[in-house]
């Protein structure tokens, strides 16, 4: 082909590709130049040094360059074969060791006599001679070599394909044509930020001059990533604030009743206040000043005309609950029916439980609908949600199947939120007419998770936890050291509190989940404990059963609770002071915190113990941060470290976020700089019309469908 490439050429017609080529690319999804340019390396070897064979340090690696004097292969045990080589330059030798690739030695043999450049783990072998694990290798030709003495791209393969053919294409285009990629990001953006131009950045990526100069062109891209999206959020926020919802008319409840003061001061008297007199006499407690200054935002937020989306985040034990509550009160006071969707029958129920006797006193119906209920209070609940008679109706999953209606719902609160996949709260919604959401997390989410994933929400946060709380004791035990865990249970119970013990998480399904749970049960109650009570919960029980049990624990019927993860959130026993975790590796850490949160909530010294083998570093890390901190945004920070942003959100919304480039943790401070750049630009083109913005309209479009997903609404 004669003809000048172009971004849209066919691959095979790039300079030294061809069709065999091509047909390997197209594997990658690769079609065009491009595409190629797009298809990003996902790490870099710095293979720009090559030492002399003496400097070659064991335990590195590193790039070494020599004569290749000799190839021999030797048969191992099991019909293996080891191949090495030895390179040689002016100050010593080297042993490059192959393992099962007997062909390598058809290819290495004829170039016996010839330089030759590898790159790989160095070590010390016997007899302190100087081996290296080689990973990669190539003849060198015209005293030339392509995939060293340069900071190496390493690209992510499929099956048939090697890092040559990617990265030789790569370099092509890169060279050839990246220049001609045009910059979609307004000039004044890219100044401000100083960042580089795209054509020039993704040249970087490809072939890199320099460390420096490739972080600065990743960032550039990371930036660009970051800025759809935050606009893409803006928009769908200025959006919802437009739409028409219910304004309640909170400042009016109980209007007739004497002004009081609050903790705000005397003269600064909230609108609210007289309604706040009645929670204050419904709660058992003093709210704390966060839940006070958390629930009259979102009272704040409920008299405003345009739905509420609002993320109510509070450590474990914060007391979100009560919050939900008088977000529930209100919507009730002012004639509309509120709902409460919790992840698990067990917090379902809780909650009913907690919310009736908060509620009933005051003539307001509270129904629980939950799947696992018998056909004919399912019945009555349904009836009673839909002719409004429950003007409360908190539940599972079971709230949003097709067969339920509710006679106007004004308030939909969604529990653990982090639990629901974005459908799920979707189809709440959607049995009111917009109503107002309230979503709470006890998953204290990173900041730059929140900005990211929930930029289109307002953000309460309870930063404070109701006083007279004693800091959790973490201890982490081996599992030799289990009889001196239980003697410390044992001490616990005869002193009147009570312990929780989990067993150890297993995946592959709740059958065998709850299979381990019946054997800690049996060993416990038989052989450990058989003076004290021990129950048994997990998520094979009929909901009555769990009912039952959970009572039983609450009404310390029980000393001791078996149960499996479904204890995980929200369950609420003060007086349960002790928890013991087995195989506490088998958690991550965030759903470790979770779970301990199960105790601590009363005002006695609480403990929570860790039995595990710390079977490697990573284990020993992520087991000495809980005992080291109870901070849950510290843990919840390390967790996403260790496991990347996606788990912690939940597969369901891992799609959503779909980032290519850009690093949540890495890429912090991009993403507070991309946010602000989202809102400068917004407000100097509200619509995107100017002719600068047109590629960045475009690019914000094509991330909106995505993006639909990640909003409550
Ligand atoms: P979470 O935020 O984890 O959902 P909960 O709402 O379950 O927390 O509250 C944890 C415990 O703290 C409950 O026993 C609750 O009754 C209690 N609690 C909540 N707020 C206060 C407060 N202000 N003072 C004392 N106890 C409180
Ligand atoms: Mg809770």
């Amino acid at each position: 082909m004669a003809v000048e490439p172009q971004l849209g050429t066919e691959i095979q017609y790039v300079k030294g590709v061809g069709p065999k080529n091509a047909m390997l690319l197209s594997k990658l999804g690769v079609q065009t130049a491009e595409d190629l340019l797009w298809y990003l390396p996902f790490r870099y070897e710095d293979r720009s040094e090559i030492p002399p064979i003496m400097h070659l340090r064991p335990g590195r690696h590193n790039t070494a360059l020599g004569k290749l004097t000799e190839v021999r292969t030797r048969p191992l045990r099991g019909g293996k074969v080891l191949l090495e080589a030895t390179l040689s330059d002016r100050t010593g030798e080297l042993v490059i060791q192959w393992f099962n690739q007997p062909w390598l030695g058809r290819q290495l043999e004829p170039l016996r006599g010839t330089e030759i450049v590898a790159y790989g783990l160095v070590r010390e072998g016997y007899r302190s001679r100087l081996e290296m694990a080689a990973t990669e290798w190539e003849a060198i030709e015209d005293g030339d070599t392509e995939e060293f003495a340069r900071i190496v791209p390493v690209y992510p393969l499929t099956e048939g394909v090697s890092q040559r053919v990617v990265r030789r294409a790569a370099r092509a285009v890169a060279e050839g044509l990246a220049l001609q990629v045009s910059d979609p990001l307004p000039k004044w953006v890219r100044q401000r930020e100083r960042l580089p131009e795209l054509g020039p950045s993704l040249r970087q990526l490809h072939l890199p001059d320099s460390e420096e100069q490739r972080i600065l062109a990743r960032q550039r891209l990371a930036f660009e990533e970051f800025l759809y999206l935050q606009i893409a959020l803006q928009l769908r926020r200025r959006e919802v604030k437009q739409e028409v919802g219910i304004s309640f008319p909170i400042s009016r409840i109980g209007e007739l009743e004497q002004p009081v003061t609050t903790l705000f001061g005397q003269d600064q008297e909230t609108p609210a206040a007289s309604f706040w007199q009645e929670v204050l006499q419904m709660l058992p407690f003093q709210p704390t000043r966060a839940q006070e200054r958390v629930v009259h935002e979102v009272w704040a937020d409920m008299e405003r005309p345009a739905p509420m989306n609002r993320l109510v985040q509070g450590d474990v034990g914060s007391g979100k609950t009560a919050v939900a509550a008088c977000a529930m009160l209100a919507a009730v006071r002012c004639g509309y029916q509120a709902a409460l969707m919790a992840p698990t029958e067990i917090l379902a129920e809780q909650h009913a439980f907690n919310i009736k006797r908060l509620f009933e006193p005051k003539g307001i119906g509270v129904v629980l609908l939950a799947g696992k209920l018998g056909a004919k209070e399912k019945r009555r609940a349904t009836t009673q949600a839909a002719n409004g008679e429950a003007q409360v109706c908190v539940g599972t999953h079971a709230l949003i199947q097709e067969g339920i209606q509710f006679a106007n719902l004004g308030l939909a609160v969604i529990d653990e939120q982090h639990r629901f996949g974005v459908l799920q709260r979707m189809a709440l919604r959607n049995k009111g007419r917009t109503p107002d959401v309230l979503v709470m997390t006890a998953t204290p989410i990173p900041r730059t998770v929140t900005m990211t994933m929930y930029g289109d929400l307002d953000l309460s946060v309870i930063d404070e936890l109701p006083p007279g709380r004693k800091p959790i004791k973490t201890h982490w035990k081996r599992p030799g050291e289990r009889a001196q865990t239980y003697e410390v249970v044992r001490r616990l119970v005869a002193e009147g509190r009570q312990a929780y013990f989990v067993c150890p998480m297993i995946v592959e399904n709740e059958k065998m989940q709850a299979q381990a749970a019946q054997d800690l049960h049996l060993r416990l109650s038989q052989q450990v404990f058989p003076d004290l009570r021990v129950g048994l919960i997990h998520g094979q029980l009929k909901t009555v059963e769990k009912e039952q049990v959970m009572e039983d624990f609450r009404a310390h019927k029980l000393d001791i609770l078996v149960a499996t993860v479904v204890i995980e959130v929200g369950v609420d026993v003060p007086n349960a002071s002790i928890m013991v975790i087995e195989d506490a590796n088998r958690f991550g850490l965030a759903q470790l915190h979770q779970l301990r949160g199960r105790v601590g909530r009363g005002s006695t010294q609480s403990y929570c113990v860790l039995i595990a083998e710390a079977k490697s570093e990573e284990s020993r890390r992520r087991l000495e941060i809980l005992v080291e901190t109870s901070d849950g945004f510290r843990i919840a920070e390390e967790d996403l470290k260790i496991r990347g942003p996606g788990d912690i959100m939940g597969t369901q919304q891992h799609g959503s976020l779909d980032l290519r480039i850009a690093d949540l943790i890495e890429d912090a401070h991009l993403l507070e700089r991309a946010r602000q750049a989202a809102i400068d630009l917004l407000e100097r083109d509200p619509e995107l019309n100017d002719p600068d913005n047109r590629e960045v309209l475009k690019r914000v479009r094509q991330r909106r469908s995505d993006e639909a997903l990640i909003t409550v609404s």
